[in-house]
């Protein structure tokens, strides 16, 4: 019934843009299935569009886009001992912060490319500035025993989503340091890159040849340079009910009508990540109208007010797109759950089936 859209010449249009943008070569990050979209078929269109690099937190990731047959180099940026195994023979590069992540790599014959990351201020992973030579040292030694190459360095910023660059100014002046002593320890890495998608807009980089383009692949427009969303939420009504005024509509009837109304079912609910904090608040688009979402959201539908239209099942959903045919967008439902449209594509479930097409805009 219900379907998550994704239009893979949205995921083009966004990679273009960004090449129009910046200088440096473009990773694209697809993360978290592709942050819901879907990690296969986005990757090859992000490929097809000029990106060059392939991002991924865990190594089941990567596994995943081998398998499919994607060819392009991969970096992971999150596994432990375990996961490291899964990646024999696959040629994906793994990030390394520390000595002992280090020898993990060594004592694992298959794994050949390493990104060193610097701690340059998320304070998350990375290595801490003070065991920085160290490190590199290490590498170096790893490097020279055929053990290894260090293929990148890189590090993540902590603000990379405001406008005000300071912080990531401070950042890539670290960075740049990192990099001096890695080529000091003896190291030659191919590829420096430390900007997330809005970093890549607002930090002139020079020292960087990639950026790492996550959200702005999926049309998420921090900085409204053009993106569009690639993805859109649709379903169709359920169940359609005319109500009295006085009567109670979902769990608790936290909703009651001020006057008699129809009230049609749409069979999505918190299970496929419609979250419960947005009742009272959301709206979706049925028949070219904004119909509220009223009462409490439950596991697999939610019920709308479509007022005195003659609606029936069967009637097709908007629950967001792009916002071209007045329909809310996924940023608009982010507002309404007080999160970010990274949290609510990612929370799509699996339950959602994913189909793509291609538009010709
Ligand atoms: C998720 C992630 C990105 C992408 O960030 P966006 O803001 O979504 O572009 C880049 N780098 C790392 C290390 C990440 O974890």
């Amino acid at each position: 019934m219900a379907e998550a859209v994704v239009d893979l010449s949205a995921v083009r249009n966004n990679v273009r843009t960004f090449r129009r943008l910046v200088p440096q070569g473009i990773l694209a990050v697809v993360k978290a299935d592709a942050f819901g979209h879907g990690a296969v078929p986005v990757a090859r269109a992000a490929i097809e569009a000029g990106a060059t690099w392939l991002g991924v937190a865990r190594a089941e990731e990567a596994l995943q886009l081998r398998a499919a047959g994607l060819t392009v180099p991969i970096l992971t940026w999150l596994y432990d001992a375990a996961e490291l195994m899964l990646l024999g023979g696959l040629d994906v590069d793994v990030s390394v912060s520390t000595i002992a992540e280090l020898q993990r790599v060594v004592s694992n014959p298959s794994i050949h490319h390493v990104h060193l990351k610097l701690d340059t201020g998320l304070h998350r992973s990375g290595s801490a500035p003070d065991h920085w030579v160290e490190l590199t040292r290490a590498a170096a030694h790893y490097e020279a025993l055929g053990a290894l190459t260090v293929r990148g360095i890189w590090s993540h910023l902590s603000h990379g989503d405001t406008p005000d660059a300071l912080q990531s100014r401070k950042q890539l002046r670290l960075l740049r340091t990192g990099v001096a002593l890695a080529r000091r320890a003896g190291l030659q890495p191919t590829v420096v890159h430390l900007a997330n998608s809005a970093g890549a807009i607002t930090l002139d980089a020079s020292d960087c040849n990639l950026v790492r383009v996550g959200a702005g692949l999926y049309g998420i427009d921090e900085l409204g340079i053009g993106l569009r969303p690639a993805m859109r939420l649709v379903t169709k009504l359920a169940q359609v009910r005319r109500i009295r005024a006085g009567e109670g509509v979902s769990y608790g009837h936290d909703f009651v009508a001020s006057h008699d109304t129809t009230v049609a079912l749409v069979p999505l609910g918190y299970a496929d990540g419609i979250p419960r904090v947005v009742a009272g608040k959301a709206s979706v688009l049925c028949r070219g109208v904004r119909m509220p979402v009223i009462g409490r959201i439950a596991m697999d539908q939610f019920v709308v007010d479509a007022g005195d239209l003659p609606v029936e099942p069967g009637e097709p959903v908007t629950v967001f797109g792009d916002g071209s045919r007045g329909e809310p967008t996924c940023k608009d439902w982010a507002d309404w759950a007080g999160t970010i449209p990274h949290e609510i594509y990612c929370g799509i479930g699996a339950r959602v089936p994913r189909r793509y097409e291609e538009t010709a805009r």
